[in-house]
C-alpha cells in the first residue's frame, strides 16, 4: 500500500517536473525595431560613405539590443541600451550630434513606455543629460511624476547618478552649420514676407530622431524615443517625442511604438497611442493601424515623419510619408533589415 502511495507520488511529481521544464522552455516570439529619423532623406544627395556610416551605425544599435532580447533580457532594457548607441552617435539628432535651437545649443526631449505595466517617463529640455532615455526610465522607476523639465531634469538626472555634461558636449561642427543654413533662409524668408511661412519652413527640415520598440521572450512590450527637437527650434519649443501617446506609447494588449517627425502634429494626432487604440478597438492589424495615421491622419493634416511599430505576436511596421527614414528590424531568428529609403 505504502509502495504504490510513493509511487504515485514520484509520478505526479515527475510529470509537474515536465510541465514545468516545458514551461520554462516556452518562449515567446521577440523582435526589436529602431528608426535614426524619417525625412527628406534622398540617395541623390547622400554619399555611399555617409549611407553606409548610417547603415552601420544602425547595425550596431540594433545588435545590442537584439542580444538582450535573445538572452531573456527584458525589452526595457534593450530599448533603453540600442537608443543608447544612438544618442552617443553624432550622426543622429539625439544625445551627442542633436540639432541645435535658435539660441546655438541642444535642448534634449525623450519618452519611455513599458507594455506591461503602462508606466511612463519623460525628461523635456534637458540640457545636460548624456543619454536622456536613461533618464526618461528613472523618472518612470524613481519618481511618483511622469514628466520632468528644463533643470528640474538634469538635477533629477544627476541626483539619479547618471552621466552629466557640458552642454559643448552635444554640439557638432555638422549641426552649427545646419543652424547657420536654418538661420540664413529665416532671414531671406521675413525679407520677402514679414509673416514667415512656417509650413513651408518646417517641412523641408531633416529629422533624425531615434527610437526602439521591443517585444520580449516573456512577451511584453517597451517602446522609447530620445530627440533634439527640430534645428533652430525657440522658445523652449518641446515636440512629440517627450509626449507618452504621441511620439511613444507601448501596450501589451497591442503594440509599442515611437514616432518621429514633424511633432506638432503628432501630438494633435496622438499618433502613438492612435496606432494602439486603432488595434485595441477596432481590430485593425499593426501595418493597416500605422499607415492610417501616418497617411490618412498626419498627411492629410499637411504634416510629414513616420512611425516605427511592434504588437504582441512580433508583426512589425515602418511606415513613412517622408522620401526616407532610418531604420532596422531584427526578428527572433536574427534576420536583419537596414533601410533607409522609402522605396528599398
Ligand atoms: N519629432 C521630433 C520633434 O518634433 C523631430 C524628429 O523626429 O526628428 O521634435
Amino acid at each position: 500500500m505504502k509502495n504504490i502511495f510513493f509511487i504515485s507520488i514520484l509520478t505526479l511529481l515527475s510529470c509537474s517536473e515536465n510541465k514545468l521544464g516545458l514551461e520554462k522552455n516556452k518562449t515567446h516570439n521577440f523582435g526589436i525595431v529602431i528608426h535614426g529619423g524619417a525625412g527628406t532623406i534622398l540617395k541623390e544627395n547622400m554619399s555611399d560613405e555617409m549611407e553606409l556610416q548610417y547603415r552601420n551605425a544602425l547595425k550596431t544599435a540594433i545588435k545590442v539590443g537584439h542580444e538582450i532580447l535573445k538572452n531573456g533580457g527584458t525589452s526595457q532594457l534593450a530599448v533603453e541600451k540600442s537608443i543608447n548607441i544612438l544618442e552617443d552617435s553624432p550622426l543622429f539628432n539625439s544625445g551627442k550630434g542633436a540639432v541645435l535651437n535658435s539660441y546655438g545649443f541642444a535642448e534634449l526631449d525623450a519618452s519611455f513606455m513599458n507594455g506591461k505595466s503602462l508606466k511612463a517617463g519623460a525628461v523635456s529640455g534637458a540640457r545636460k543629460i548624456k543619454n536622456p532615455i536613461s533618464a526618461a526610465i528613472k523618472v518612470m522607476e524613481n519618481s511618483p511624476h511622469v514628466m520632468l523639465s528644463g533643470n528640474g531634469a538634469d538635477q533629477f538626472a544627476e541626483q539619479q547618478g547618471l552621466e552629466i555634461v557640458n552642454s559643448d558636449y552635444f554640439i557638432t561642427k555638422r549641426r552649427k552649420r545646419n543652424l547657420e543654413k536654418v538661420k540664413l533662409r529665416e532671414v531671406n524668408a521675413k525679407k520677402i514676407s514679414n509673416k514667415l511661412n512656417y509650413d513651408e519652413f518646417y517641412k523641408s527640415q531633416l529629422f533624425g530622431t531615434v527610437g526602439c520598440v521591443a517585444l520580449d521572450k516573456h512577451g511584453n512590450l517597451a517602446a522609447g524615443t530620445s530627440t533634439g527637437g527640430m534645428t533652430n527650434k525657440k522658445w523652449n519649443r518641446i515636440g512629440d517625442a517627450p509626449i507618452i501617446g504621441a511620439g511613444t506609447y507601448a501596450n501589451n494588449l497591442t503594440c509599442a511604438v515611437s514616432s518621429t517627425g514633424w511633432g506638432e502634429f503628432f501630438i494633435r494626432t496622438v499618433a502613438a497611442f492612435n496606432i494602439s487604440a486603432l488595434m485595441e478597438y477596432k481590430n485593425l492589424k499593426i501595418e493597416d493601424a500605422s499607415s492610417l495615421v501616418i497617411n490618412d491622419k498626419i498627411g492629410k493634416l499637411g504634416g510629414n515623419g513616420g512611425v516605427i511599430a511592434i504588437d504582441n505576436k512580433g508583426n512589425v511596421a515602418m511606415e513613412m510619408n517622408t522620401p526616407g527614414m532610418y531604420r532596422a528590424h531584427m526578428n527572433s531568428e536574427g534576420k536583419l533589415l537596414v533601410k533607409i529609403y522609402k522605396d528599398e
